[in-house]
């Protein structure tokens, strides 16, 4: 708390008592501890690849290039390590446009059928080379006013974390339902699971409830964060159904926002 005072005094000039101004400045400290802890994660997860980048090229450059199966494995790690970057820059950049102050949601008539369509391409790979079910039930003709890229994004994102944190031949589904006001997105898995501490945690930027682990699976630990911000600038809401090993369900209501018609 800031304490800001002041003496009042009555006519003959004596002192009358103080004004003092409270200022509660909790939030605002809160605020810079976390821009600080943000800008310390930014640092560290660019810092890992590049030093990895740079190591490798140098050891190349070394001499190692001219050993085909040394330069074959250090341009694997090179290209991968950046692609991590890459992921990395763009994750942030979507962030970034989401928390702008003059940001604007670009909102159209969003049909689900033809947005899960051009999702499941992007997503199917990864579930078949982890031997995953991948399974979808959405209802017909479900319409509904949002930004469609933003939408699309929730579903790779959820869809995307179900693969990777579920077992070879697990399941992973994925139901879309028109529920009167809301349209609601339900993502499940038979994975590992998030304990109940954990759970209000995943949310936040760079947290991750097993660090190597979550590194391996090449996620850049943004994933729900921008989840979150997309729904929070929907009016939507989102949670989650969880215990270790029990799998994972995260529901996301969109209100459809549908134009009154006359
Ligand atoms: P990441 O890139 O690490 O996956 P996310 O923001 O997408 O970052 O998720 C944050 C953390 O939440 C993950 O590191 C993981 O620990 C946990 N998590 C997210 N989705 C699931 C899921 N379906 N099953 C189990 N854990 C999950």
């Amino acid at each position: 708390i800031e304490i800001i005072g002041a003496p009042i005094f009555n006519e003959r000039n004596m002192p009358k008592g103080v004004v003092l101004l409270l200022y509660d400045i909790t939030h605002l400290k809160k605020l810079e501890l976390m821009r600080k802890d943000f800008v310390a994660n930014v640092s560290h997860e660019l810092k890992t690849p590049v030093t990895s980048i740079s190591g490798f090229a140098e050891t190349l450059l070394n001499g190692a290039m001219h050993d085909r199966d040394s330069l074959h494995h250090f341009l694997t790690i090179i290209h991968d390590e950046s692609t991590r970057l890459q992921d990395l820059l763009e994750d942030l950049l979507k962030l970034s446009r989401l928390e702008k102050d003059d940001f604007k949601l670009v909102k159209t008539t969003v049909d689900v059928n033809s947005l899960v369509d051009e999702v499941l391409p992007i997503i199917t790979q990864g579930a078949e080379q982890k031997g995953i079910a991948l399974r979808t039930d959405v209802e017909n003709e479900i319409t509904f006013e949002a930004e469609a890229q933003l939408v699309k994004q929730i579903l790779i994102n959820l869809l995307s974390n179900a693969i990777s944190y579920t077992a070879e031949t697990g399941a992973v589904n994925l139901k879309v339902s028109d529920e009167g006001e809301n349209v609601h997105i339900r993502v499940s898995d038979d994975g590992i699971g998030i304990s109940e501490e954990a759970v209000p945690r995943i949310f936040e930027r760079f947290y991750r409830v097993d660090k190597a682990r979550s590194r391996n699976t090449g996620g850049t630990g943004l994933g729900l964060a921008i989840v979150k911000h997309i729904v929070d600038v929907h009016d939507g809401t989102i949670s989650v159904d969880s215990g270790p090993g029990e799998g994972s369900v995260f529901h996301v209501y969109l209100p459809k926002n549908e134009k009154a018609s006359s």
